[in-house]
């Protein structure tokens, strides 16, 4: 492995970005992150960290900081559209802690932000500069320039070993850098609100998380503790021209008898502090890299969070992509054999999330069928079914350095 200091820019500082950066700092690389906005910033509310991803921050120091906030449920109780009762709890808890070795999360996103950013600030050869509002980066024949004006006004020009695109699904490193494709509308949006607990504690479990079906639309929640409220986030569909136009209401446009639903009925009577909506897009390429140039995050694969893997997979492709750009000869080669390792993994979850979707928002007749098998399956199914996802151990992934001590 080649332990001479080695440059490496990342264009955001979302939590794939804060990942990557902490990642290859812990190899003793000079890591230089530029951010558009003014600060750490982390829109929505809920997070769940899976097992696969919780290995990874718990191997970058951040363990003590995520048992403060994050809380782990006990089991996911599915409720179908009208049901008053679960038709399963699946199980997470201790069961997935003994059977992938790590612990399946639920968090306030800014906290996990909040946690990367104040590790990444401890090492000094991690730089954040936010406020950048224009980066050029530029190909050559040996490499690649990237040229920026800093927060102070000045122009900086640098010639980094790599540029990582870490800035997000709209990605302009994807776009523009690398004649990538636009992200993709998915036809639906998520509505984000935080509810108090005790309203809705009598129809909602308090240890377990909850999603619930319905015929065109679902819904997942989950207490927050350490901000005292369920997170809650409903999805339904919208016509892409009323998110183009800005006509889309301030409130979820709820589809057709959705009061029906007693759940449904709590959480929207409840939504004191109103919602923020937010239109999925996913994003399909098989670029992630030109030259030292790539891609980490929802810049290479944004994807609908019925699987709740989007920010999972960032993590994923950091821990991955740090150790081969620190042992790899050239930056070309790391990304290169990053894209043939993450790829595949991706477009799996991206194709079961998709799926996810098409399972969660069935109607009538077809939910007695789903309902019949998920039922029959019972609460341990999906344990081996997503055994490839939560049981990956990105750490071990081929090619993977040894970290310098911190
Ligand atoms: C409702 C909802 C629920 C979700 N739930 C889960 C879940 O439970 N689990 C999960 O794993 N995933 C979940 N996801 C997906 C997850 O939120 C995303 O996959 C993840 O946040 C993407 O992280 P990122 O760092 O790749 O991109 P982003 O979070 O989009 O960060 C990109 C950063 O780059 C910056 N940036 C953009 N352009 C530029 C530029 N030109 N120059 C400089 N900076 C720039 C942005 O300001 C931003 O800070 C959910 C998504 C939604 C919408």
């Amino acid at each position: 492995m080649r332990t001479e200091s080695r440059t490496i820019y990342i264009i955001g500082a979302g939590i794939a970005g804060l990942t990557l950066a902490l990642a290859l700092a812990k190899f003793g690389a000079t890591v230089v992150v530029l951010e558009r906005a003014p600060g750490i910033h982390e829109e929505g509310a809920g997070l769940q960290i899976s097992a696969n991803a919780r290995k990874i921050l718990d191997h970058l120091g951040l363990s003590d900081a995520l048992n403060t906030f994050a809380f782990e449920p006990a089991a996911l109780d599915i409720v179908p559209f009208e049901a008053k009762k679960p038709l399963v709890s699946l199980m997470l808890g201790e069961t997935i802690r003994e059977r992938f070795g790590a612990p399946y999360t639920v968090m306030h996103r800014a906290d996990l932000a909040g946690a990367l950013y104040k590790a990444c600030r401890r090492f000094a050869n991690i730089d954040i500069q936010f406020g950048v509002e224009q980066v050029d980066v530029e190909l050559h024949t040996r490499g690649a320039s990237i040229l920026f004006q800093d927060a102070a006004k000045q122009n900086i020009n640098a010639r980094p070993f790599a540029v990582i695109g870490a800035d997000g699904v709209h990605s302009q490193i994807r776009r523009e850098v690398m004649d990538g494709p636009d992200a993709r509308y998915s036809g639906m949006v998520a509505w984000r609100t935080m509810v108090d607990i005790d309203p809705l504690s009598d129809l909602f479990s308090t240890t377990n998380s909850t999603l619930l079906w319905g015929p065109g639309f679902h819904a997942v929640l989950y207490p927050i503790f350490a901000h005292g409220k369920f997170n809650v986030a409903l999805f339904t569909k919208i016509k892409k021209t009323q998110i183009d136009r800005g006509t889309v209401l301030q409130n979820p446009s709820l589809p057709r008898g959705l009061m029906r639903s007693p759940h449904f009925k709590a959480i929207l009577e409840n939504a004191a502090m109103g919602w923020t909506y937010w239109p999925l897009y996913g994003v399909s390429t098989n670029v992630w890299h030109r030259g030292p140039v790539g891609l980490i995050g929802d810049a290479a694969h944004g994807m609908v969070p019925f699987q709740a893997q989007g920010a999972v997979m960032g993590i994923e492709d950091a821990a991955v992509l740090a150790s081969l750009l620190m042992s790899k000869p050239t930056a070309l080669e790391a990304l290169t054999e990053y894209a043939a390792l993450r790829r595949p993994r991706v477009r799996k979850v991206q194709q079961i999330s998709a799926w996810n979707g098409e399972i969660y928002h069935m109607s009538w007749p077809l939910t007695m069928g789903r309902d019949l098998v998920v039922w029959f399956q019972g609460p341990k199914a999906h344990l081996k079914r997503l055994a490839w996802i939560y049981g990956y151990d990105a750490l071990h992934a081929p090619g993977r350095a040894e970290a310098n001590p911190a």
